[in-house]
């Protein structure tokens, strides 16, 4: 399906003032600026119904702290009139960890509708009754879902056609092929006694994929060897001399 208008992040906050913040600067910035993607923060509060505005209360059943109320939060993400073809994304430490390749796919897809929570979180109701799709950005919890709305936003905006310089860049990069990617390197040809691995100035393009392949993999081993465990069981079934 082609689409006339730009990939686009819905953002239900309670902070709508953080926004677009860091997506404001650098490439996000200039592509946001360019037109190349659009930015929606929207107030939750402004689905509050009482005079004080409120859009929590305290948990079910006791505990510290407050929870935000499906009423509030379900008129907030109906107001958007979301698309349905549009993914509905709630920030939350308990939710599937985010990807590169469920990335991808968000930046292939017209643009997610993302709540933020506050407090103790958001009211379970809410979450099945809108089909919200829990997304987390770490085994850590942060005091509100719009640092991670950052994130999820950032990766998916470089991937968008005509944001990163180089339609290359994105391609080699840690997690495109399942490994990390391959140290780096630039002038000065010597930093603190340290030159640059020989091979990576020898123009011979095979040995030098070759080498970075090495590299990526060693250093997926020693890092993350449950990346290079999936790697090796995603790559098993295939021609070994597939990139
Ligand atoms: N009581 C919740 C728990 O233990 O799972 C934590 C709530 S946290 C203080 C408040 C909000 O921050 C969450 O509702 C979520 O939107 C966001 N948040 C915190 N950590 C996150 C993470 N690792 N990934 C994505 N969102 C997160």
């Amino acid at each position: 399906m082609t689409t006339s208008s730009p990939w686009r992040a819905t953002v239900l906050t309670l902070f709508p003032e953080m926004f677009p913040g860091p997506l404001g600067v650098s490439l996000a910035g200039r592509a946001l600026a360019a037109g190349l993607w659009e930015l929606e923060a929207r107030d939750i509060r402004a689905s509050a119904t009482d005079r004080h505005r409120s859009v929590d209360d305290t948990p079910a059943g006791g505990g510290p702290g407050m929870v935000l109320r499906a009423d509030i939060l379900a008129a907030a993400t109906d107001a958007v009139g979301v698309a349905s073809d549009r993914p509905r994304l709630l920030m939350s430490p308990r939710g599937r960890p985010l990807t590169q390749s469920r990335v991808q796919e968000l930046a292939a897809g017209p643009g997610p509708l993302i709540v933020c929570g506050r407090f103790e979180g958001v009211d379970q109701r809410v979450i099945d009754a809108r089909a919200l799709e829990e997304v987390s950005i770490g085994d850590y919890v942060l005091s509100g879902g719009e640092i991670a709305a950052f994130a999820v936003i950032d990766a998916c905006v470089r991937l968008l056609p005509g944001v990163m310089g180089k339609e290359a860049s994105g391609a080699e990069e840690s997690f495109s092929d399942g490994l990390l990617e391959y140290p780096q390197y630039t002038r000065p040809q010597l930093f603190e006694g340290v030159p640059i691995p020989p091979i990576l100035l020898s123009g011979d393009h095979a040995r030098v994929a070759a080498w970075r392949r090495a590299e990526a993999e060693a250093l997926t081993a020693a890092r993350r060897p449950d990346l290079m465990k999936k790697a090796a069981s995603q790559k098993a079934p295939k021609d070994k001399t597939d990139g």
